[in-house]
């Protein structure tokens, strides 16, 4: 059975897309079994792992709002054990048109149900908001993947991740974990990121990850080659800290 994991942060350019495309394509290069979810409108996840949004038949739109199978939404990308569910940007109007809809915030959940139970792995790519969609993914969650960027004003706006988080344990999910706190694009040569690892650690202790992803160019160069990292360039630096980050999920 699949454990289930929203990457969210409602800051936009964090890492939460390059995480979700990287994380997922390591954990699939080390056999596991791996399902993508893309509710951000903008799909970046999607076209990031070579999936051409003109040729989608179903996006999770149609899982959403029209009731289509989750089964019948999933295309298996090039990666070995690596599937997804696309996003288009047909998902723009599903924040408002799932307002007045039934069980609004428990439809992803429903519709991971089905399929559970063919991955090991599944990874929901949020958008950088905390509206429906994302709500939707913190509902149909075991935990949440919270990447922060080294960089000054990190912790800005966590307070609210984390009160949406507690009201989504009180009220719809009562089994909602924090995954793991990851550090993303640290710069080496400046003490910036040092002091924000410290503040990151000092409140999320054991949360954060061992795994620091440095910034690398290889890892925003990726993307537009439609693959992700291990298959863009596995020597990089940006190819080992994700497999290292599989490995520590693997573990924990
Ligand atoms: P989000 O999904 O949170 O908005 P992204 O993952 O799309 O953030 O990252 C924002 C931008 O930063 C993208 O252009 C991405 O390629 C780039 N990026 C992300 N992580 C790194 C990294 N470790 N090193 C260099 N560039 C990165
Ligand atoms: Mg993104």
């Amino acid at each position: 059975m699949a454990r289930v994991m929203a990457v969210a942060n409602q800051k936009g350019g964090v890492g939460k897309t390059t995480t979700s495309v990287n994380l997922g394509a390591c954990l699939a290069e080390l056999g596991k079994k791996v399902l993508l979810i893309d509710i951000d409108p903008q799909g970046n996840t999607t076209s990031g792992v070579g999936i051409n949004k003109a040729d989608v038949k179903y996006c999770i739109y149609d899982v959403l709002i029209n009731d289509v199978i989750s089964n019948e939404a999933i295309l298996h990308t090039f990666v070995k054990n690596l599937d997804i569910i696309p996003a288009t940007i047909q998902l723009a109007g599903a924040e408002i048109e799932l307002v007045p809809t039934i069980s609004r915030e428990v439809r992803l959940r429903r519709a991971i149900a089905s399929v559970r139970a063919n991955y090991d792995y599944i990874l929901i790519d949020c958008p950088p908001s905390l509206g429906l969609l994302t709500i939707n993914a913190l509902t149909g969650s075991d935990s949440v993947v919270i990447p922060i960027q080294c960089e000054y004003y990190a912790l800005e706006g966590l307070s609210q991740l984390l009160s949406t988080i507690r009201l989504v344990q009180k009220h719809l999910n009562t089994s909602l974990e924090i995954e793991g706190v990851l550090l993303t694009m640290l710069d080496a040569r400046t003490n910036l990121g040092i002091q924000v690892i410290e503040d990151v650690k000092k409140y999320f202790r054991e949360k954060v990850y061992r795994t620091i992803i440095p910034r690398n160019v290889r890892l925003s160069e990726a993307p537009s080659h439609g693959k992700p990292i291990w298959q863009y360039d596995p020597k990089s630096r940006g190819a080992e800290v994700y497999l290292d980050l599989a490995k520590e999920v693997i573990g924990s």
